[in-house]
């Protein structure tokens, strides 16, 4: 049993601080967003994620779980400290730090005791250097402390799921003795630890996710080609993924990935990339592509009603995946401001989105289901392949618009079940 305190009760910090109290640690979650923090202690879960509310609600209720926005309450007792704050794009796409100095200044403030300090976070190369600096130069008390890199794989939407049961844990440090001793609190999950010195943990998190997104731009690449030549994306990629040496995950052909990890983390690895003098072509051609796909919705739609002015287009889908709320960097949001800008109006559904999307989104009709949003419609985008889309009455849905035309950015119709059904059906990749 270890006394943590996880700063920053995000998608990341709440799932982590939850879970790790669940395998029986003492787990204080401190965060500056006071309402968030007020909402936690009335049993309000702040966010959605698939199963958390249960294991929040229980870790709480037996003491092991709590939530403080006070650094000296949050630090008390905690011989692991994470750092689990938000690190946006900034200006030019290098991440933002703001956070995590923040953090960092806040532990260099309270903490009166030796402890490590575990940066979750994904941060640029060379990030936890720059943190031991932060603490060590505004330290108030008389501590010693090391810093390592524990970045974060989990996946939104399964996020319980990939905590307990990780492919691996990276942990980075000049420090091999607190390496080990964070090590120990994820033996019980019994999965492969990676110890390795602190700037190679923190390249390790970048260059999975940018590998992930190359391997979604490229089976989109690849669909553009598809829908040209004729052949049929969705059987390309399984034809593809059989083989071991290239593995069927992540080649799903759509309008292209979002949310708060890939677009942010692509760029940040580029501008890295730059300032330290490499030329970056790869990265940057999987952006542009991801850019060229959500474009494509507006080709589609263009080619098939002409001119949008005028034109009411349903969406089903906010969220960037399924299962979560999250609408940072969603495909929705960039697919619905190209559809005002060409004069169409916009109706939206989605089962969880909602809240947050209106946050973003003016001028949107949220609907309460995805018949209401069929109502009338000239066309209907798929957007996010939440499960309940894939068991729609379509006939019904076919019966309520105004014309048939149906744009399924995520492939999850049969397009000839569609033509049947009378739709005007337009995949992503599925030759016509
Ligand atoms: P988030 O925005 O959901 O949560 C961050 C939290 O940090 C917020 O609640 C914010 O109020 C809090 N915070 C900001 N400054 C603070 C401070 N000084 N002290 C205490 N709290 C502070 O972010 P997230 O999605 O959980 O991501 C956190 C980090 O994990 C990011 O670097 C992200 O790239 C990385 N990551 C995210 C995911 C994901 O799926 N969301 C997966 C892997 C890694």
């Amino acid at each position: 049993m270890k006394d943590i305190c996880m700063i920053g009760v995000g998608y990341v910090g709440l799932v982590t601080g939850a879970c790790l109290a669940d395998l029986g640690n003492r787990v204080v979650c401190l965060d500056v967003d006071a309402a968030k923090i007020q909402k936690l202690n009335d049993g309000v879960m702040p966010i959605y994620e698939p199963g958390l509310e249960e294991i929040v609600r229980r870790n709480a209720a037996a003491g092991r779980l709590g939530f403080t926005t006070d650094y000296s309450a949050g630090l008390k007792d905690a011989s692991l400290i994470f750092i689990a704050v938000g690190t946006p794009a900034g200006v030019d796409g290098e991440a933002d730090l703001d956070h995590v100095q923040a953090a960092a200044e806040g532990i260099a403030a309270h903490l009166d005791h030796t402890a490590v300090i575990i940066n979750k976070s994904t941060v640029p190369i060379g990030t936890g250097d720059w943190v031991a600096g932060i603490v060590e130069r505004n330290k108030q008390h008389d501590m010693s402390f090391a810093v390592v890199s524990n970045p974060e794989f989990l996946r939104e939407g399964s996020a319980v799921h990939d905590f307990l049961y990780p492919d691996r844990v990276v942990l980075g440090s000049t420090d091999r003795n607190a390496a080990e001793t964070v090590a120990q609190l994820y033996l019980p999950l019994q999965c492969p630890i990676l110890i390795t010195d602190l700037r190679t943990a923190e390249m390790i998190k970048y260059a999975s996710n940018a590998f992930l997104a190359t391997k979604i731009s490229f089976i989109n690449e690849i669909s553009s080609i598809c829908e040209r030549l004729g052949a049929d994306v969705k059987v390309v990629a399984r034809g593809m993924g059989l083989d071991k040496r290239i593995g069927p995950a992540f080649l799903d052909a759509g309008i292209g990935w979002g949310g708060s990890c890939f677009p942010k983390d692509v760029k940040a690895l580029t501008y890295m990339a730059e300032v330290s003098g490499c030329h970056p072509q790869l990265l940057k051609a999987v952006s542009e592509i991801n850019r060229d796909q959500r474009m494509s919705v507006l080709h589609k739609l263009r080619a098939l009603l002409g001119s949008l002015e005028g034109k009411t287009v349903g969406v089903l889908g906010l969220s960037y995946k399924p299962n979560t709320d999250d609408m940072r960097d969603a495909p929705a949001v960039d697919v619905i401001k190209l559809l005002r800008r060409e004069g169409a109006s916009v109706r939206a559904y989605d089962p969880v989105a909602t809240a947050s999307a209106r946050r973003l989104l003016t001028n949107v009709d949220f609907r309460a289901s995805p018949y209401e949003v069929a109502e009338d419609a000239d066309a209907l985008v798929v957007v996010t392949e939440w499960n309940e889309f894939k068991q729609l009455d379509m006939a019904r849905i076919k019966s309520l618009m105004r014309q048939p035309v149906l744009i399924d950015g995520r492939n999850i119709y049969q397009p000839e079940e569609m033509k049947q059904l009378g739709f005007t059906y337009r995949g992503v990749g599925r030759g016509y």
